[in-house]
């Protein structure tokens, strides 16, 4: 894997050289976007705590040093891991000591697509046990938001709906997505070079994450322009990562370049697209953007989505191998 970078250090010099000069802003208006972070306390389940909390730590430098009202959806099956609990769940009490608000992401992780529903819901309620208690230690009631793992809503609208009945009785907010990117992938190939002390690859995936990242925007920007004639106040969905612990103040510049101001998830919800209906059911986990297009006249060449680079995806797959 290494030899095929190595073969072009001067190209990606150069590329690199040319990421650095600063975008123009795209489109003038004000610009809104709500930040979230999924699998708290970690993206890696298998990192040890010492440098969960060192991840932790960076990340949360740059989200209060921005001012990010961010929301951490948690997976509180990653708080079991013997002799460690604990520490972990001082690693999440963290995001609360930030002022940061947390939700629910399910206890384990199960796609709503290969799990019977009846078990998905017992996986939200087992999700709830420690976050609500450390949220209600501080006064600060219980967790209101959820994001469906994987964004898989469901196969059918039955279920779709049953399920949203379910997270309505439990007093749970929806939250949306609108624009993410694929960080987890880029994540995996990005700890694999770190482990292996490979500073040009680490290089590069930094390189091609913040490339691509400005790629999703530009494309997701653009999607809201057709379907709405305005950009709709967005969510991003990114992952605690080592990836984005590193590269996450690049990330902030990239959206503060795009003309973007950091609102809570629930002042991005206040726009009035997210009371639009979502009749997707189907495999995929997708963007609302897709839903709503998709639930209405459906103008999008959704074809024409970016994919990550070949280069990432080879990787990522020789990884999984
Ligand atoms: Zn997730």
């Amino acid at each position: 894997m290494r030899a095929i970078v190595r073969r072009r250090p001067v190209l990606w010099l150069v590329c690199f050289l040319a990421w650095g000069v600063p975008a123009l802003a795209v489109q003038g208006g004000p610009k809104f976007i709500a930040v979230t972070f999924d699998d708290l306390p970690l993206n890696d389940a298998g990192v040890p705590a010492s440098r969960m909390r060192d991840i932790t730590e960076r990340l949360l430098a740059t989200i209060t040093e921005a001012a990010m009202p961010v929301v951490g959806f948690v997976n509180e099956r990653k708080l079991d891991v013997i002799g460690e609990r604990l520490e972990r769940i001082a690693v999440l009490a963290m995001w609360l000591e930030a002022g940061l608000e947390l939700g629910n992401h399910t206890f384990s992780h199960p796609s709503l697509h290969h799990t019977p529903l009846v078990d998905v819901q017992k996986d939200v309620i087992l999700g709830e046990r420690v976050t609500n208690r450390l949220l209600a230690a501080r006064g600060r009631g219980r967790m209101r938001f959820f994001r469906h793992p994987f964004l898989r809503t469901g196969l059918t609208l039955e279920i779709k709906e049953s399920f949203e009945r379910f997270l309505a009785q439990r007093r749970y907010t929806i939250a949306p997505v609108t624009i993410e990117n694929w960080d987890w992938m880029f994540n995996a190939v990005y700890t694999a070079a770190l482990a292996d002390d490979d500073l040009v690859v680490q290089a590069r995936v930094a390189w091609e994450y913040l490339r691509f990242t400005e790629a999703m925007f530009d494309f997701h920007e653009r999607v809201s322009m057709q379907l709405f004639e305005r950009q709709i106040r967005h969510v991003l969905l990114l992952h605690a990562n080592e990836l984005n612990a590193e590269q996450m103040p690049e990330v902030v510049r990239l959206m503060e370049r795009r003309g973007y101001e950091f609102v809570s998830l629930e002042r991005a919800l206040e726009d009035s697209v997210y009371e639009l209906p979502d009749r997707y059911a189907g495999p995929a986990g997708v963007s609302w953007l897709f839903r709503w297009d998709y639930s209405a006249d459906r103008v999008i060449d959704w074809s024409a989505e970016p994919a990550p680079p070949a280069y990432i995806q080879r990787m990522y797959e020789a990884l999984s191998n």
